[in-house]
């Protein structure tokens, strides 16, 4: 089904603040909201680019939105006022996104949206440290509720758990260099801000012309530890969401890290109630990457639920 989109891409200042661009959003329409006037679960509303498509674009439709970020849910709030009656919107881990639907009453919905990643607005609140372009402090917690920081990672961990993370959730070619440092430096002082873990990344890779800045995936692995990101996809896909899923409906995942694409691939082809849509994924336009060049990563996979 094709629709007509009011892409949301303007729509980037609220009140001074900065809004993540939603990524991927004609695709999103079209791909999943194959009903119009669905009830859909988007499961990381953040700021609500897309929940604001989804209710702009289907007059009928009704979003439930959930983040486990208190205050992307508040801009999400503001931006979304003018849809009053049909939107919830509740902070939780989306791996409780079953018991939102019991709180609210709300057996099926029509369909799940998952968009995996950080937000603009998470990555430019300097309190968080997401970001090594700006100085903060080493926390990285998306929910206020995780009780484990960058920080307590990077200080307390064994040489041997702080490779792993490096190694596995960043792909990182210089995991063991680093993990040597960190363990000597903090020796010295806690490292405890953005820019003391940058200088040691620095530090120990070669000096040389980099495609990305070399802090790139350090920070992305201690992101994705922090928030347990593969984890709760997993018991997200494992868990018993599709039974509210109605039949001939959909579920639609982008995802920014090839670890994520792969298991939203492989849940999609072994869970027999669902048939794949998009044999391969789905990536965003030359157009909406020059746009928005933070889009440049994204896969989207789309599944049916067919029983
Ligand atoms: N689609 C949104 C942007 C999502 S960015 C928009 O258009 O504005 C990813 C969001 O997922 C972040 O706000 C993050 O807080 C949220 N998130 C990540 N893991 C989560 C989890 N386990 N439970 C709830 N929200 C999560």
């Amino acid at each position: 089904m094709k629709v007509m989109c009011e892409a949301d891409s303007k729509n980037v200042w609220l009140e001074e603040e900065i809004v993540h661009i939603p990524v991927m959003v004609k695709e999103v329409m079209e791909y999943l909201c194959v009903s119009r006037d669905g009830v859909y679960l988007d499961c990381t509303v953040g700021t609500g680019g897309h929940a604001y498509n989804i209710l702009s674009n289907f007059p009928n439709a009704m979003v439930i939105g959930i983040d486990w970020d208190e205050e992307a849910l508040n801009i999400a709030e503001k931006r979304l006022h003018k849809f009053q009656g049909r939107y919830y919107l509740r902070c939780e881990n989306y791996t409780n996104a079953e018991k939102v639907l019991d709180i609210l009453n709300i057996e099926y919905i029509d369909g799940i949206l998952l968009d995996l990643g950080v937000s603009k607005h998470q990555l430019s609140d300097v309190t968080r440290g997401f970001s090594f372009q700006r100085e903060g402090n080493l926390d990285m917690r998306m929910s206020k509720k995780l009780d484990i920081t960058a920080e307590h990672i990077l200080n307390t961990y064994t040489l041997k758990e702080l490779v792993n993370i490096f190694n596995i959730y960043g792909e990182e070619r210089y995991a063991l260099r680093i993990s040597k440092n960190i363990c000597r430096e903090r020796e010295k002082y806690r490292i405890s801000k953005v820019s003391q873990l940058v200088n040691i990344i620095l530090s120990s890779v070669p000096r040389k012309k980099y495609r990305i800045h070399p802090a790139t995936r350090v920070f992305q692995a201690l992101r994705i530890a922090v928030n347990n990101e593969l984890e709760n996809l997993k018991i997200f896909l494992t868990s018993n969401i599709f039974k509210r899923l109605k039949v001939n409906r959909r579920i639609a995942i982008i995802s920014f890290h090839s670890l994520e694409d792969r298991i939203v691939k492989n849940f999609f082809r072994d869970l027999e109630f669902l048939e794949v849509v998009s044999k391969k994924p789905l990536t965003p336009s030359a157009e909406e990457v020059r746009n928005n060049p933070s889009a440049r990563s994204a896969k989207l996979r789309v599944a049916e639920k067919v029983q």
